[in-house]
């Protein structure tokens, strides 16, 4: 504990564990008194910085050891996080603009890094009231009376971020406080009496990180209050004017449409929030890849043979559902499709995977496509649909986005490799039955009919010694690539079979580049991304 301890113009000390509250019994660094922090402070007391200017001088420090910011944010190292530290080291409150799903919360609950590992505070005060400058009444008087002797805590930092989702239902007295009639009998105070209050929220987080999610939906009086708060420090509770100069950094999200539309926001406030800071989706699937693969739960507790498989391909059409899903007319633009649509995707189609390794006995669990298939019920709920969708139904439509991703990947994987001789054998009147709980054994049996279909497979980065699961995922993922693209066609009576229509279905996206910094494909060429 003590070879953590630092003693600096910030009064903070080395990282504490809980309770919240608590006196330092002793030690000989960390001061215990108020007389002891008063001799660190220095004869004067050096004024402790604000909240802002403590996460500045944080956020300086890390930039100047190439720290890193905000671990686990992927994808905003160009765009967001610039902002950001633009906004924290002008001190500004801000807001982050952005749909659902855009890693908001997880920035702002990053910010507590940017604070001390701990401050001196008075025991037991609401407000955490600093022991040199306290801003409440009794701890004013409370420190009057003991002085020096006076016993002082200390408070980590992730106690000091408070976060709230704005609902219409949220009150003045939730956020801001009340006034408190049984504390006024008790003590015989006069109600306009400052030591009848009982704080809310705000006053709760002062001296740390105060956070609103979805702002436009707090009340306009509430945002007049939190106005207030930004221009005076003063905090006005059922009428009686408190004078608190709060210390407190503000952070707010919004839904961008909500944020601009007139009315929902109260001009004031909204001049008040220093920077307007953009959120937005991974741009490229390498990017949400590896969001996914960072939030998906897919490493498994299982014997070592049992444990799930997830082959590339079935990664990047998973996430690439999610792409297709963005572009797509018949869904919401205004509520956005959220990163969790690919994680919890990705999380189900392993699960089904696991089912049918379970009943056939047939390990390791290797995910395919008719696993994203079996998926639907974690993609259908992440998306809302425009008139169009609502009439097709969200199954139909989010069977689209599934064969509409993986005509995407597979044109990655297969654009240059040769796959006549298997559409020519489906269009001499060959079928594939399709059995959705059958085994791998059986189904590469069957598949073994098709000349070159199991080749193929080489293409999407098969080892030659694969076991059967995966083998048999990678032919379904071919099938399916030719079914997608309108090479061969699919239905539940016969199976795979010769394509009934000619022109090929193009992909809703169009097609950029490849990257030069994509992962490599193992055993295949260098894959183009469709973002
Ligand atoms: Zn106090």
């Amino acid at each position: 504990m003590l070879a953590r301890a630092r003693t600096c113009a910030h009064y903070s000390v080395g990282a504490r564990r809980r309770p919240k509250y608590r006196v330092l019994e002793s030690s000989m660094a960390i001061p215990r008194s108020l007389g002891e922090l008063r001799r660190v402070a220095g004869a004067s007391g050096p004024r402790h910085p604000s909240v802002r200017e403590e996460v500045r001088s944080n956020l300086i420090r890390k930039l100047r050891a190439g720290d890193p910011l905000f671990p686990g944010v992927i994808g905003y190292e160009e765009t967001v996080i610039p902002q950001l530290v633009n906004a924290l080291l002008s001190r500004h409150n801000f807001i982050l603009l952005g749909l659902r799903g855009q890693a908001k919360s997880r920035i702002l609950r990053g910010l507590v890094h940017l604070l001390d590992e701990s401050i001196a505070i008075v025991p037991g005060c609401e407000l955490h009231d600093d022991p040199l400058q306290p801003l409440c009444a009794a701890c004013r008087a409370r420190v009057a009376r003991e002085g020096d002797d006076m016993p002082i805590a200390w408070l980590s930092r992730d106690d000091r971020y408070v976060e709230k989702l704005a609902t219409p239902d949220v009150t003045i007295a939730d956020i801001l406080g009340d006034v408190d009639p049984i504390k006024a009998a008790r003590g015989g105070l006069e109600l306009g009496n400052e030591l009848t209050m009982h704080y809310g929220l705000l006053p709760r987080a002062n001296r740390g990180i105060f956070a609103v999610n979805e702002l436009p939906d707090l009340a306009g009086k509430i945002q007049v209050g939190l106005f207030n708060i930004l221009q005076e420090g003063d905090v006005q509770i059922k009428g009686y004017p408190v004078r608190l100069r709060l210390d407190v950094l503000m952070a707010f999200t919004a839904n961008p449409e909500d944020y601009t539309a007139r009315g929902k926001i109260i001009t004031p406030l909204k001049d008040r929030i220093g920077s307007e800071i953009r959120t937005h989706y991974p741009t490229t699937r390498h990017q949400a890849m590896a969001i996914t693969t960072q939030e998906a739960w897919t490493t498994r507790p299982a014997a070592e043979d049992e444990a799930v498989r997830l082959p590339q391909y079935i990664r990047e059409v998973v996430e690439e559902i999610a792409f297709q899903a963005r572009a797509e007319r018949r869904i919401d633009k205004r509520s956005g499709v959220s990163q969790r649509l690919p994680i919890t995707c990705l999380e189900n189609a392993a699960s089904n995977a696991e089912r049918r390794s379970l009943l056939n006995r047939e390990y390791p669990a290797v995910a395919g496509v008719i696993d994203v298939y079996a998926a639907l019920p974690s993609i259908t709920g992440k998306f809302e649909m425009e008139y169009e969708g609502e009439l097709r139904g969200a199954d139909a439509v989010a069977r689209d986005l599934i064969r509409a991703a993986v005509a995407n990947v597979f044109i990655g994987h297969f654009e240059n490799t040769d796959t006549r001789g298997v559409v020519e054998w489906f269009d001499a009147g060959g079928s594939l039955q399709i059995d959705e709980n059958g085994t791998a054994e059986a189904f590469l049996a069957d598949a073994a009919r098709v000349p070159g279909l199991l080749d193929l497979t080489r293409q999407t980065g098969l080892e030659p010694k694969a076991p059967p699961t995966s083998r048999a995922s990678a032919v379904g993922f071919i099938l399916e690539g030719l079914y997608a693209t309108k090479k061969i066609s699919r239905s539940d009576e016969r199976g795979y079979h010769a394509a009934e229509t000619a022109a090929p279905r193009r992909p809703a996206r169009v097609t950029e580049p490849s990257f030069d910094d994509m992962p490599p494909v193992p055993g295949g060429a260098k894959k183009k991304y469709y973002n």
